[in-house]
């Protein structure tokens, strides 16, 4: 409790960066692109636009924002008679974010998630990580990043991918007679080329998401056009359950 206190205060930046956070005073869970008032002290400090408390809290904590979190912080701060930190418990283990970096572990996603057989896309949020500060210039806050809400019909049943420092992203929108179940997913490292021919091109390792499998992951465009398909392709992934049933 009192390591989260600290994220509360001079959080401008990460917060603008950060996909969801609350307030621990009315206890309220919103988008950081919902706050316009800041304090501004040595880094700027959220007021929460329900209640105009400085108790805004975001994920960039490492915590995750759910209305226990957010009521045992604030039984914590508020209430007198809660203030033992031992007494209150948040169960953030299930939560934790995992990177990403091997085989290995793209097979341990594939498996927890069923390899994402009879899954959708609920929600996709996307940050470019360019923000017009109050002097009005473009200033780069953080990375290009894309985070995908998975629903399944097996368990684990939500999970969340965060895509960092996204490169391409293809989605397939509304088609009629067509209920958007993936039936076989494609998740795979692969080479990305940046640049240009004026700043010269080179080639990075890069992870592929892709709601299709079986197709010409060399000509990702051309793939996306011919079967319908929708694609992220990033510099990095890591990913969460979000809600266990078990
Ligand atoms: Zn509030």
């Amino acid at each position: 409790m009192e390591e989260a206190h600290q994220y509360s205060s001079n959080h401008k930046k990460e917060l603008q960066n950060d996909y969801r956070c609350g307030c621990f005073y009315c206890e309220k869970i919103f988008s950081p692109v919902e706050i316009t008032e800041w304090i501004e002290d040595s880094l700027g400090t959220a007021l929460c636009p329900s209640c105009g408390i400085d108790s805004v809290i975001g994920e960039y904590s490492g915590f995750r924002i759910t209305p226990m979190f957010l009521n045992a912080m604030y039984k914590y701060w508020f209430v007198p008679e809660y203030s033992n930190a031992e007494q209150i418990e948040v169960d953030d283990e299930v939560f934790d974010f995992r990177e990403i970096r091997t085989e290995q572990d793209i097979d341990d996603l594939m498996t927890i998630y069923h390899g994402f057989h009879d899954s959708v896309i609920a929600a996709v949020s996307y940050r470019s990580g360019y923000a017009v500060g109050s002097d009005r210039s473009v200033d780069q806050y953080g990375n290009h990043n894309v985070s995908v809400i998975f629903h399944s019909q097996w368990d684990p049943r939500l999970v969340e991918l965060c895509f960092e420092n996204v490169r391409k992203i293809y989605i397939n929108g509304l088609r009629e007679n067509y209920m958007n179940i993936i039936d076989d997913a494609t998740l795979c490292f692969c080479d990305i080329t940046i640049g240009d021919e004026i700043m010269g091109e080179m080639t990075k390792h890069g992870i592929l998401w892709a709601d299709y499998s079986d197709f010409d992951i060399s000509d990702l465009d051309q793939s996306a056009a011919e079967y319908d398909m929708t694609f992220i392709l990033a510099d990095s992934l890591k990913w969460r359950i979000i809600e266990d049933d078990n």
